[in-house]
């Protein structure tokens, strides 16, 4: 096959030139250079891992007329013969096709002869796991006395398969699979010697379907050129492996998450028209969902390469914890059930439909914000917010979030990243748990919207609510340029509290307050609140009664208190670290 080509073009000459495997290459070089070279070496690991290759290294380093630190010259007569295959003394054995005893005997007598040219003989057996009982046991013979002038190098990716009797006649190196970081290093390297063109993410996908076998990276990376004419996109990429480019993937779950059913189903239909099946696509989706969790539970230093990339990273910016854990979940079963059904292409929608967040009441969504960042519900329920402090741990830095490192969250109500985690959840999380008590209860439901606005009270910053204010007809054109329907539902909005955090605007119709606090309208509204009035703010939208409700309150005593007793926490929370303290309800 033609890529095997490609593979034998970049199989390294030296110790220095093979990839991964350090303990292997340090290990013998140090041998050669002491002159303590075994005569039996078992070379054990998964395929494409550079067994053979060590092999071949070390049959020429043993033989090399001008070996550099325990390195072959490949330029003596003895490094090209080995090299080219020419001369009687280096021979490699397939024990696939030469299991029987027959061969082995065969072997046996051959070893007896001192070597023609080279100094030493050197026998590769690949995929020894293969020979027969009465094979291993001539080999064994073989290894018990074995002549000064020889060298075995036994390789297999089986090794529990040959017996221990061989085994402990053996320096055992076991070869480990190649990180995908340094694969994507060679790849990127062949890609760049070739003059081929090539996405990092289409390396990363190859790396990654290699699943640590340089030899099938390489292989892959081939036949990707073949097929694209030297172009290594995703999408050329994706189509040699079979599945569907990351690109497409984050695109079906943010279509999903803005619950726009239409395109979801047109990128399905798309990828079947391709060829691609359910489990395929439920496979890929699974990896890019569990890649998207792991973004944003680890800090962003500690990722591997691949989910650097910024595609993925904005991203898991968009899409929030629980609903990709509930993804996981879900895509699990389904893909563990699809062999059962008949239609696996209607059982892959309906999961996905499934999947769609659910139209939340936006009071919900303000209520949850705000139990994210610390605050003690009235049903006891107390959240220090961790859910959302892990999910966001990885954007900590950025530049949307004003908090200090150290500052515990309650201390700055529902700001950046953290409150924006949880008032995007569409799931039951840590910081929605006393929502189904609000369900049934209106009365609940009311008097948290109070609280929640009076907890934003307290830290109202009037300078704040001017700028937006006055800045308002900016903001209002910035959004029009951006969208013009989302402009048609916020010019009905009236901004009337700010924080250095957040601002209340009011709606007088329920509509126009569901419609801008859908993801996307949001997005788009306080990017324009950060460009025209400079400052980054979440927007939380209320219905005009409740905003008057708010200001002629009929119960002052208890907010009164309530207000004071969250101050508390918040206080003992600053001093003791928010781990230490534990908010007991009083009532
Ligand atoms: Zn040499």
């Amino acid at each position: 096959m033609s890529y095997q080509a490609l593979y034998r073009m970049w199989r390294p000459q030296t110790f220095r030139d093979l990839i991964g495997q350090p303990h292997v290459k340090q290990t013998l070089v140090n041998a050669l250079q002491r002159g303590q070279v075994a005569h039996a070496y078992l070379f054990a690991g998964p395929r494409g891992t550079g067994k053979t290759s060590a092999a071949k290294i070390l049959a020429k380093a043993v033989n090399c007329l001008n070996p550099l630190e325990g390195e072959p010259c490949n330029e003596c007569e003895a490094c090209t013969a080995v090299q080219n295959g020419t001369g009687m003394d280096v021979e490699e054995i397939d024990a696939a096709s030469n299991r029987g005893v027959d061969e082995i005997r065969q072997l046996r007598e051959k070893v007896q002869y001192a070597p023609t040219g080279l100094t030493r003989k050197v026998y590769i057996v690949d995929e020894v796991h293969m020979l027969t009982t009465e094979a291993f046991n001539a080999l064994l013979k073989t290894l018990e006395e074995p002549p000064n002038h020889t060298l075995f190098v036994l390789a297999t990716t089986e090794p529990h398969k040959i017996p221990g009797t061989i085994i402990s006649r053996c320096q055992r190196f076991d070869f480990r699979r190649i990180a995908p970081e340094l694969m994507v290093e060679r790849l990127e390297t062949v890609c760049s010697t070739e003059g081929w063109t090539r996405s990092e993410e289409a390396l990363w996908k190859i790396a990654q379907a290699a699943d640590g076998g340089l030899r099938d990276a390489l292989g892959l990376l081939e036949q990707t050129s073949a097929f694209g004419g030297g172009d290594i996109s995703s999408e050329n990429a994706a189509h040699v492996m079979g599945g569907v480019e990351s690109v497409l993937l984050v695109q079906l779950l943010q279509a999903m998450w803005q619950r726009d059913m239409a395109k979801v189903l047109n990128l399905l239909g798309d990828w079947y028209e391709r060829g691609k099946d359910a489990t395929r696509i439920v496979h890929d989706l699974l990896q890019i969902l569990r890649d998207l969790v792991i973004i944003k539970m680890s800090p962003s230093d500690s990722l591997p390469g691949h989910l650097r990339l910024s595609s993925l990273q904005d991203a898991a910016q968009q899409l929030s914890v629980p609903w990709l854990m509930q993804g996981v979940k879900k895509l699990g079963e389904t893909y563990t059930g699809l062999r059962y059904v008949d239609d696996p292409r209607l059982a892959l929608e309906a999961a996905l439909l499934a999947l769609v967040p659910r139209d939340e009441d936006t009071e919900e969504r303000l209520h949850s914000a705000h139990q994210a960042s610390g605050v003690k519900s009235e049903s006891g329920v107390t959240v220090p917010g961790k859910a959302a402090d892990k999910a966001s741990a990885s954007t900590r830095s950025d530049a949307n979030d004003s908090r200090e490192p150290d500052e515990p969250a309650g201390a700055t109500g529902p700001s950046g990243r953290q409150g924006r985690e949880a008032a995007l959840a569409p799931e039951p999380s840590a910081t929605t748990l006393a929502k189904p008590a609000a369900k049934k209860n209106g009365r609940t439901s009311e008097s948290r919207k109070q609280e929640v606005l009076r907890k934003l009270a307290t830290e109202a910053d009037n300078e704040v609510l001017e700028r937006v204010q006055s800045e308002w007809q900016q903001i209002l054109q910035r959004v029009k340029d951006e969208r013009i329907q989302t402009h048609a539902w916020l010019m009905n909005g009236q901004p009337v509290l700010a924080t250095k955090n957040a601002v209340v605007v009011v709606f007088s119709s329920r509509f126009h307050r569901d419609a801008v606090m859908k993801p996307d309208e949001r997005t788009v509204i306080e990017q324009a609140f950060a460009q025209a009035a400079g400052i980054s703010l979440q927007m939380l939208a209320l219905l005009k009664e409740d905003w008057e409700k708010f200001q002629t309150p009929t119960e002052p005593e208890p907010s009164a208190a309530l207000a004071t007793e969250s101050d508390l926490a918040e206080k003992a929370v600053r001093v003791f670290g928010k781990d230490l303290v534990e908010i007991i309800d009083g009532e």
